[in-house]
């Protein structure tokens, strides 16, 4: 129930439950990995004068990668969807605010839902807080144990360093 006609919205609020599935083709320009089924729960309900709330939350989860060492990590992702559909053209300042076509008859709520959901990805995530990380030189997983690399240079003397290479006149 992701296309709501104008004219079921004026009887009353209608709830916009739905199961999409990870490779819906809504989701494909994302280029996030889903994991689940994306799961939706809402509902959406007119409030005079071209405008419509839509409140609900969505959940799935993301097939990401640690930053640090790259390992698979699935991550949870859930949010909270708070967002007015609207035909005044004032109101969509808002980054929660969708354009809604004068002539109307029907919200479509699946582009929302993909913005939501992209909202709802973090950025990046690790494994695990203290991940170590892969080692920059040789790319060991450092959290298996450390790998033999020399200490690196500590950045701070370099300056100090090329100073002492100079030659002196
Ligand atoms: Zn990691
Ligand atoms: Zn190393």
């Amino acid at each position: 129930m992701l296309q709501v006609d104008l004219r079921e919205l004026s009887s009353g609020p209608v709830d916009t439950h739905a199961e999409l599935a990870a490779d819906d083709p809504l989701f494909e320009p994302l280029e996030v990995a889903l994991a689940a089924p994306v799961r939706l729960l809402g509902r959406l309900h007119a409030a005079g004068e071209g405008r419509f709330y839509w409140r609900g939350s969505l959940r799935t989860r993301v097939a990401g990668e640690c930053r640090r060492c790259l390992a698979p990590v699935a991550v949870a992702v859930a949010a909270d969807i708070d967002a007015l559909f609207t035909q005044d053209p004032d109101a969509l300042e808002d980054p929660d605010s969708y354009p809604l076509a004068r002539d109307a008859t029907q919200i479509d709520l699946r582009p929302a839902l993909r913005e939501e959901l992209l909202l709802a990805v973090p950025q990046w995530v690790v494994c695990r807080e203290d991940c170590r990380g892969l080692c920059p030189r040789c790319g060991k997983d450092l959290n298996a144990g450390p790998c033999g690399c020399p200490p690196a240079a500590d950045p701070r003397w370099q300056p100090l360093a090329a100073l002492k290479g100079k030659p002196r006149n």
